[in-house]
């Protein structure tokens, strides 16, 4: 059982057969039970160190611990300064997948209740704002073009967007970055132009056509697979980087390595990213539920045995060990995030036209008399802050700096404390399936890079190697 050895620092002890793994966010050691107790005692100051080289180890896992906090506390109070501007284009879509997140937004568009379409000039004037930010902190402007819906149905205006901020970026003396989030039904033309145009194409795709079938039909009936492979293909053959996301149902859950093999022979993809389907709130779609994690962690090991032995790469967002990282929100990662009607928003599940409840309220909107975006500076601030915090079901975990938690089902800026997560008959909070998903892999995952014997720091004859990386703060294209 993991234990945390020092309170108000991220120090945890996790058992891996007779020996101990010590670890804490970018620093970890393999040790003996005996060498653990020591350090637990110098930690907590109750004895002095039998080694100096004992006394470094539990000097250095207290500087990274501590380095850790500082770097998370700061985030948090730093003004927001986006480096990343992300347009959801629409609500409309040309696939109609059962578990679509956003299909609540678009039945609104359909009754009237929101315009469909962004408006180009609110795209213009926020790009100057987030390249005005990308000028001062020296780095590049990222865009990235996704959906509610399906981006490549406005087609003219994905051309025209990419230019505009392209020019906006060049202004400011930043390098643009793109990147598009497509269901890969598209024109052939309009697949050449985005591997031209674009660093990174993601690409949705749930495995084999079997499954792309059932999941992510056509709107008008029919399958989307044919339309898939062939967009993959002249993504490869225009020379675009791919990537592709996969939604994991209870029903494909046992079929993840099956799905690694599929994308990559057929589709060519070298970088995956799985992602258990949404449980929408007020949705009718099947959803995990917590006694099926293990299952899932099961497969979802096995799958990546699968692309690590095909020189691939399949990744998690929840749980990402060599970054500091929370819940999704846009906010916490630096990104500016527009949605159909007109509203900047902290939260990548809103995308527009949706209910209300539950969904924190929009952080920005367009001054069409100013002409300009106005940020709401307090709100962002106070929405940072309270999703930024650590919840008290948390403290414990070796997780704490870098979990996605249990967003997006349960919303850490608007849900109160006692409302996160369901309860047992005494109304204590119960981990969810991806609280425990989250916790085995980050286990596992620490586990092996224990057993794999990176760079070494030997503290003793007995004493494994330490692996040391330095989390990253930095946001890294599109996570969901
Ligand atoms: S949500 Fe679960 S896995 Fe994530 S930090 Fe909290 S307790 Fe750990
Ligand atoms: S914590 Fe709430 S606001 Fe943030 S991404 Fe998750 S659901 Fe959205």
């Amino acid at each position: 059982m993991t234990t945390r050895l020092r309170p108000g620092l991220p120090i945890f002890r996790l058992p891996q057969g007779a020996s101990d793994v010590l670890y804490t966010p970018g620093y970890l050691a393999l040790v003996t039970p005996g060498e653990a107790d020591e350090v637990h005692s110098l930690l907590v100051g109750t004895g002095p160190a039998s080694s100096p080289p004992l006394g470094r180890l539990a000097a250095e896992l207290r500087r990274y611990a501590e380095r850790a906090i500082g770097t998370w506390s700061r985030r948090l109070e730093a003004p927001f300064a986006p480096e990343c501007l992300t347009v959801y284009l629409s609500n409309q879509c040309n696939l109609a997948c059962p578990y679509c997140f956003s299909s609540v937004a678009r039945q609104a568009g359909a009754r009237g209740g929101h315009p469909a379409i962004i408006e180009e000039a609110m795209v213009h004037s926020t790009a100057r704002l987030v390249a005005r930010c990308c000028a001062e902190k020296m780095g590049p402007f990222h865009l990235v073009l996704h959906g509610g819906g399906e981006p490549t149905i406005h087609w003219d205006m994905v051309v025209r967007i990419v230019n505009a901020t392209r020019a906006i970026a060049d202004e400011a003396g930043v390098d643009w970055f793109g990147v598009i989030v497509t269901n890969g039904v598209v024109p052939e033309t309009a697949a050449s132009w985005m591997a031209r145009h674009f660093n990174l194409v993601e690409l949705s795709c749930d495995g084999p056509p079997e499954i792309q079938d059932r999941q992510r039909p056509l709107a008008g009936g029919g399958a989307s697979s044919p339309y898939i492979e062939k967009t993959a293909r002249t993504l490869r053959e225009a020379g675009g980087r791919l990537t592709v996301r996969t939604t994991i149902t209870p029903r494909t859950v046992e079929r993840q390595a099956e799905i690694v093999a599929y994308l990559h022979e057929t589709l060519g993809a070298r970088q995956m990213r799985f992602e258990p389907v949404y449980r929408v709130r007020g949705g009718k779609q099947v959803a995990f539920q917590p006694d099926q994690a293990a299952w899932f962690v099961e497969h979802f090991l096995a799958a990546q045995r699968e692309a690590r032995a095909r020189g691939c790469d399949l990744s998690w967002a929840g749980v990402r060990l060599d970054e500091l990282h929370g819940p999704y929100c846009s906010i916490l990662r630096d990104t500016l995030h527009l949605v159909p009607d007109g509203a900047a928003t902290a939260c990548f599940f809103y995308t527009g036209g949706r209910d209300s409840e539950g969904v924190p309220r929009p952080i920005g909107r367009w001054g069409s008399v100013a002409g300009e975006y106005m940020l709401d500076i307090e709100r962002i601030g106070a929405h940072r802050r309270k999703a930024g915090e650590v919840p008290e079901s948390c403290t414990d975990c070796l997780n704490i700096l870098h979990c996605a938690r249990e967003c997006p089902e349960v919303c850490y800026a608007t849900d109160a404390p006692e409302a996160q997560g369901a309860k047992t008959p005494a109304g204590v909070n119960r981990p969810g399936f991806r609280c425990l998903v989250n916790r085995r892999l980050a286990e596992a995952w620490i586990e092996e890079a224990a057993a794999s014997g990176a760079p070494a720091w030997m503290c003793s004859a007995t004493c494994r190697p330490t692996w040391t990386s330095t989390p990253k703060i930095r946001p890294r294209g599109p996570l969901l």
